[in-house]
This record gives structure tokens, sequence and C-alpha cells, in this order.
């Protein structure tokens, strides 16, 4: 039986989150190092995941690892839980949902999360966002500083026997690690508009995305 390994990146391609990751990033940033000097072009990163760009930040503001990213992981999972609960606004990306269902059910398909969002928080938007997460697996910037290690861990637990990989993904960063590791790649959402081969608005046509799938 041909298989298709399909592998989804959380923030922007199947959860729309909007503003307040990057801000609860940020607060969180402050109150475990202080005034330090962040930079929040997250693109201009070397490692574009929770723990990649909070070990840049360290690095470049000369402060030394003792235990603040586990302390900071924490913070930033505290302040997204009061934002999710305070009825803040983190949506599935429109056919996101019945996509995902549909290919867990399918044999034909296997299907994982690699995102460069630590786990806590990851967990949090998915279920906020109404995705089922059991029959999931799930790997994150826990697992890897490197979002490429992240994918590549999360291909491993899904198995070795695919004729395709696929990643999706809504950033350049995606498309960097997609393309290092030989696999093919569908963009979602305006910031890759017209920057990749395979790309959809959103999953509301079903049909359109798998062809893409299988192209
Ligand atoms: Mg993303």
């Amino acid at each position: 039986m041909k298989m298709i390994a399909t592998i989804f990146d959380i923030d922007g391609t199947v959860v729309e989150c909007f503003d307040f990751d990057g801000t609860s990033y940020i607060s969180a940033i402050r109150d475990i190092l202080g005034e330090v000097y962040i930079n929040d072009d997250w693109s201009q990163y070397k490692n574009v995941t929770d723990t990649g760009i909070l070990r840049q930040i360290m690095k470049k503001n000369k402060i030394q690892e003792k235990g603040q990213i586990g302390k900071l992981s924490k913070k930033f999972g505290e302040l997204i839980g009061q934002y999710l609960e305070n009825g803040g606004e983190c949506c599935p990306k429109k056919g996101a949902v019945c996509l995902i269902d549909k290919l867990l059910s399918d044999r034909h398909y296997k299907i994982g999360v690699a995102t460069g969002g630590w786990k806590h928080t990851a967990k949090m938007k998915l279920r906020h966002a109404g995705f089922d997460l059991r029959n999931t697996v799930l790997f994150s910037s826990d697992d890897s500083a490197e979002r490429v290690e992240i994918m590549e861990k999360c291909l491993s637990a899904l198995g070795d026997s695919f004729h395709r990989i696929v990643y999706v993904g809504d950033a350049v960063w995606d498309i960097q690690a997609t393309k290092k590791l030989g696999w093919h790649f569908i963009g979602v959402g305006p910031r890759l508009k017209g920057k990749c081969e395979f790309w959809v608005e959103d999953y509301s046509n079903y049909d359109t995305f798998m062809r893409m799938l299988h192209a």
C-alpha cells in the first residue's frame, strides 16, 4: 500500500492565533530575563523555534543558561492559558479540523504535527481550536531547538514506509526546513502567497488540497 506522510505546522497553518502568541512570548521573556534586547523579526533567527529563539536572545545578551528556559516556558504557558480562558481568539484555519479528521480516518495517510512552539501551548491551542489530538503525534520545541530535527523526529514516529512526505506550513522558515529534508511542501495562508509552487489560502477546498498532496 502506498502511504503518504503529512506533517503539519501549527501556528498560521492549522490554527489562527493572531498576535497574542508573539506578545505573550515577549512578555514571558521580559518577566524572566528583564529588559533584554529582543529582535521581534523572527525570520532573522537561526532557529525559529521557541527554544531556538530564546537561546539566541540569551547568547546575544550574554546570559548564561541556568534554568531560565524552563521557567520561561512555564510563564509563557500561563500567559497563553489565561488568554484562552478569558475568551481570547484562537480558531482553526477554515476546513482544517474536517481535513485532518478525514486524513486520520484514511489508512493511506499518516498525520503528524511538528511545531517550533513548545508542547504545552501547542496542545492548548489545538484543543481550543477544536482538534482531536488522540490519534496524532506531536513534536515540538521541547524535542529540539531545530525545526528540521523536530520534523525528522515526527516522521520517525510515524514510520518509514512512505512513498511521499509532505510538510504543510505558513512561513519562509517552513519552506527552508522542508527543502533541507527533501520533502514536498504545501504553503498555507497570506505569508506564502506566490512564494511556493503549491499553495492554498485555507482548507475550504478539500479536493484542491488532496490534489496537491498527491502532486
Ligand atoms: Mg507557523
